[in-house]
């Protein structure tokens, strides 16, 4: 993929992921994530403040919260590289997308979590070496907790109703 269709869509999926969050898209924030696509080698926030300083001059702590909420939605990762410090990586383009699948009505809905690499990622496998990993969890999706919850509570109130007129029925006697 071209560098810039890659920005263009990473630009995309935070523009998605900012507004469906109630936050905003500063030209700061714009700034910072051009700068993760101008990189091609892993950097360090230090790293990354130098080469801001030339085009978008901005304060480390939000060149941090930046990369951080980008590690959180998998447009870089992060690993530690000794004695506290850590450094990012671009992974946009080849970050594997998860899925949740709803086992009542089986759709599935996909997500990014560059957490659910890192961590697999530290991990060895007996002759075997992991490339890249796909998580699919399963459970309910909200359409279909609403609608368990609103049968369960058809069920109850009937319960109710009949209890009512079972007692009603018990007292006549
Ligand atoms: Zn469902």
């Amino acid at each position: 993929m071209k560098e810039y269709q890659k920005l263009k869509q990473a630009k995309e999926y935070l523009e998605d992921y900012i507004r469906s969050n109630g936050m905003r898209m500063t030209p700061v924030r714009l700034s910072i994530l051009e700068a993760v696509f101008a990189f091609d080698t892993p950097y360090t926030i230090d790293q990354m403040k130098e080469y801001l300083d030339e085009v978008y001059p901005v304060a480390r702590e939000t060149i941090f919260n930046n990369l951080e909420l980008f590690f959180r939605i998998g447009i870089v990762l992060k690993r530690p590289i000794g004695s506290g410090a850590v450094e990012y990586e671009t992974c946009f383009e080849t970050q594997t997308r998860h899925h949740l699948v709803c086992k009542m009505c089986g759709q599935i809905f996909e997500f990014r979590d560059a957490s659910i690499e890192q961590y697999l990622s530290e991990k060895r496998y007996r002759k075997f070496k992991m490339s890249n990993c796909s998580v699919t969890i399963y459970g309910l999706c909200s359409r279909c907790q609403n609608k368990i919850k609103r049968e369960r509570r058809k069920k109850q109130k009937q319960m109710e109703v009949k209890n009512q007129t079972d007692n009603k029925r018990k007292s006549q006697k």
